[in-house]
């Protein structure tokens, strides 16, 4: 269920009501979910990234939403489907015409998504921590081209594109200098944004809020 935080702050006291509630306003839906059977507790989820372990296995590769999935807020999830496929498809060819369909066979993909998605995951935290560097890099001719291509999603080349080390270097001289003019416009999000979730547990979400 994916709600502003305003309507989901109303019903506090009561996940399940509010997520059958929400449920309720489609009936097919309301009538399968019943006669599901649940798994885990509901709960609330702020940031609802997340990264499987692995992404393939022998004879198994997961693209898109079943590798991994990065905050939507530069649409990265049709880029990551997209993307993903492509990497994938390369190794799967090669993997057939070797005739060798081991976890192996599939490691460039593997590399590739990581990087591309970790890449993709701190531009986000970049721009949720001081999102006023996005103006002021994409007005500046010096960097403007090259944040235009890590919004297109040109994230899986490098290990981390220049740019992005800038933008994440000013971030944190921010964060040290109180008297910085920039200081009192970070946003809520903490240093921790740049945690690399390629190392966390997956989890999958039952309730997004
Ligand atoms: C409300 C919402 C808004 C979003 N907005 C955006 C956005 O603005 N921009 C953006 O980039 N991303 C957005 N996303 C995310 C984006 O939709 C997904 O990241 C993307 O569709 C993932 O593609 P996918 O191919 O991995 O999975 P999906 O698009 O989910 O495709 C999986 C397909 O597999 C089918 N399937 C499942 N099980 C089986 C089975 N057993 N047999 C056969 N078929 C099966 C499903 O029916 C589905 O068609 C949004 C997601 C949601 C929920």
């Amino acid at each position: 269920m994916v709600t502003q935080k305003k309507n989901f702050a109303k019903t506090k006291e009561s996940r399940e009501q509010f997520f059958w509630d929400a449920v309720g306003s489609r009936p097919e839906l309301r009538e399968a979910l019943g006669q599901a059977e649940r798994i885990r507790q509901f709960k609330d989820e702020g940031d609802y990234s997340y990264a499987m372990r692995h992404l393939a296995a022998d004879r198994l590769v997961l693209i898109g939403d079943a590798a991994r999935f990065v905050d939507p807020i530069f649409s990265t999830g049709v880029s990551i489907a997209l993307n993903s496929s492509r990497f994938a498809s390369r190794d799967v060819l090669a993997a057939l015409e070797r005739g060798d369909l081991s976890r192996q066979a599939f490691s460039a993909f593997e590399r590739t998504i990581r990087l591309g998605t970790k890449n993709w995951y701190n531009f986000i935290s970049v721009y949720y921590r001081l999102n006023i560097l996005f103006t002021a890099f994409v007005n500046d001719p010096r960097y403007r081209l090259d944040v235009l291509k890590l919004l297109q999603g040109d994230v899986y080349e490098e290990q981390e594109p220049p740019v992005l080390a800038r933008m994440r270097s000013i971030v944190s001289e921010v964060e040290q200098t109180p008297d910085h003019i920039w200081h009192e416009l970070l946003g809520e999000l903490t240093a921790n944004a740049f945690v690399d979730l390629t190392q966390a547990e997956a989890e999958p979400v039952l309730a997004l809020v």
